[in-house]
């Protein structure tokens, strides 16, 4: 028997998050069609080749592809990131989304030079702080 979905999502495990991020992938189609994997920072330690971080990331990848058939990798980085820091860390909102999309292209120029059969998407969460509520928007990275 086998079972088979399209991709394996990773994103951080900041609680603010979660609902928004499944409300985006159902609206990209991909409703119970992804594996997930929550981790702080995402793919910061990918990125910064911290060993432990790089295996444990790979090793979801390696795991989805072999027992679910999976044919990309979907990455969401979000802005004031914790383990980054949050936006504190950042002189202003433009260098914290120069990092984001810096760490993201090298995580995927790392899992692309692994699996280089698998496509990835890069994308970066906004949250923003209204009405008492927060607002929670992604944007697809080139
Ligand atoms: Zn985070």
């Amino acid at each position: 028997m086998s079972h088979t979905c399209q991709a394996i999502v990773f994103n951080c495990m900041d609680f603010r998050f979660h609902s928004a991020v499944r409300d985006f992938l159902v609206s990209n189609g991909l409703k119970d069609n992804y594996d997930l994997v929550s981790l702080a920072g995402v793919t910061k330690g990918l990125a910064d080749n911290d060993p432990t971080s790089s295996e444990i990331i790979l090793k979801q990848i390696e795991i989805s592809q072999k027992l679910h058939g999976i044919k990309g990798v979907i990455l969401i980085h979000h802005m004031d990131c914790g383990a980054y820091g949050g936006h504190k860390a950042f002189e202003n909102l433009q260098s914290e989304h120069d990092k984001q999309t810096h760490d993201l292209t090298q995580a995927k120029k790392i899992i692309r030079g692994k699996f280089p059969r698998l496509e990835v998407k890069k994308i970066i969460a906004r949250i923003e702080e209204k009405d008492g509520g927060s607002l929670i928007d992604f944007e697809a990275i080139d």
